[in-house]
């Protein structure tokens, strides 16, 4: 059996909630403008969302495991409040130094989510803010959008398939 189920895979910070940099405060959780939009857009065309996180805090001693939990709770909240499921939450924990499999851009998340869910890889989208993001997915075989980047998919070390400035944008290229 092939897999059959689509999947729009999400940063977290930057990308579906403000970036407030290594965030401990649950109360810090806000969803970024278009983004329940788009993705409740993006779930009638038959997506599942699937959220794919660097979270090295803890490893670099900048927040608290419990903080750090109690922010991934209110961050599950926030959507289930919005009506959007998430199919998958995947975290790396690890530093830079750790040399792990899953820390984007490397593809380990990405991978185990495409094992457990059964994800067409190739009929997926990766939406992120960072190059590591775009990496990323472009190695696990995705299409990539980069938000808030003013240049186009031929700039750059890292090329995404498509850039836009706001989730306001995404519909075109939820296909
Ligand atoms: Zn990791």
């Amino acid at each position: 059996m092939s897999a059959t189920r689509r999947a729009i895979f999400c940063d977290r910070d930057g990308t579906l909630i403000r970036d407030l940099g290594y965030l401990r405060d649950p109360a810090g959780v806000e969803i970024l403008p278009g983004a329940v939009t788009a993705l409740s857009e993006g779930i009638r065309r038959g997506f599942s969302v699937v959220v794919v996180s660097n979270q090295s805090g803890v490893a670099r001693g900048l927040i608290s495991l419990s903080e750090f939990q109690a922010v991934d709770r209110a961050f599950r909240q926030a959507f289930a409040a919005e009506g959007i499921p998430l199919a998958g939450v995947y975290y790396c924990l690890h530093g830079p130094a750790d040399q792990c499999a899953c820390r984007k851009p490397r593809t380990g998340m990405i991978d185990e989510a495409v094992r457990e869910l059964d994800i067409d890889v190739g009929r997926s989208i990766l939406f992120g803010d960072k190059d590591s993001d775009i990496a990323a997915g472009r190695a696990a075989g995705c299409r990539t959008v980069l938000f808030g980047a003013d240049r186009g998919p031929d700039a750059g070390a890292v090329r995404a398939d498509a850039c836009i400035q706001s989730w306001d944008a995404a519909q075109q290229v939820l296909v």
